[in-house]
């Protein structure tokens, strides 16, 4: 049997060979399988290393790329869409939801950036409830701010800008 060194722990002779496995590569909630993979898995410490004089290490690389690249744009198409049924420009949207720079949404949907996790699940929320955006609406006002900051400072006049 084929061993090595391992190039993770150092410990000899750990790595043993292994050819025609498959790996399940998980990101977030979905995952993809990359067959028939050669490389070296180290006994002691699990570390594992793909052969590079097969094209293992380039299609294992290449399946993963793929799957961030296609989670990144299910996620922009995501965000589009319920922007769109919600009926907000992008303008709107980072008025109202994220705040942050005015192209912000635009390359969440391009699939450029990922959303912040809040902002992703706040829009799925409000796919499911979009009733809800008539209470954005009404707290992206602040009156109810205003009303706790007077509360809390009544010696200063509170102004809040939109
Ligand atoms: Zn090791």
């Amino acid at each position: 049997m084929k061993t090595q060194q391992c190039v993770n722990c150092g410990t000899q002779d750990a790595m043993q060979h292994f050819e025609g496995r498959s790996f399940t590569i998980d990101y977030k909630q979905v995952a993809r399988q990359v067959h028939d993979i050669a490389g070296w898995e180290c006994r002691s410490c699990g570390e594992i290393e793909f052969d590079h004089d097969t094209d293992s290490a380039e299609r294992y690389s290449r399946v993963s790329d793929q799957l961030l690249e296609d989670y990144a744009q299910a996620i922009g198409t995501e965000m589009k869409r319920i922007r769109r049924k919600l009926q907000l420009t992008q303008k709107d949207a980072v008025k109202l939801l994220s705040g942050g720079g005015h192209n912000a949404f635009s390359r969440y949907e391009r699939g450029e950036i990922a959303p912040p996790q809040p902002l992703f699940m706040l829009m799925r929320l409000l796919d499911r409830h979009p009733h809800l955006m008539a209470e954005v609406r009404a707290l992206s006002e602040g009156t109810d701010l205003k009303q706790l900051l007077a509360i809390c400072h009544p010696e200063q006049e509170i102004v809040l800008t939109p």
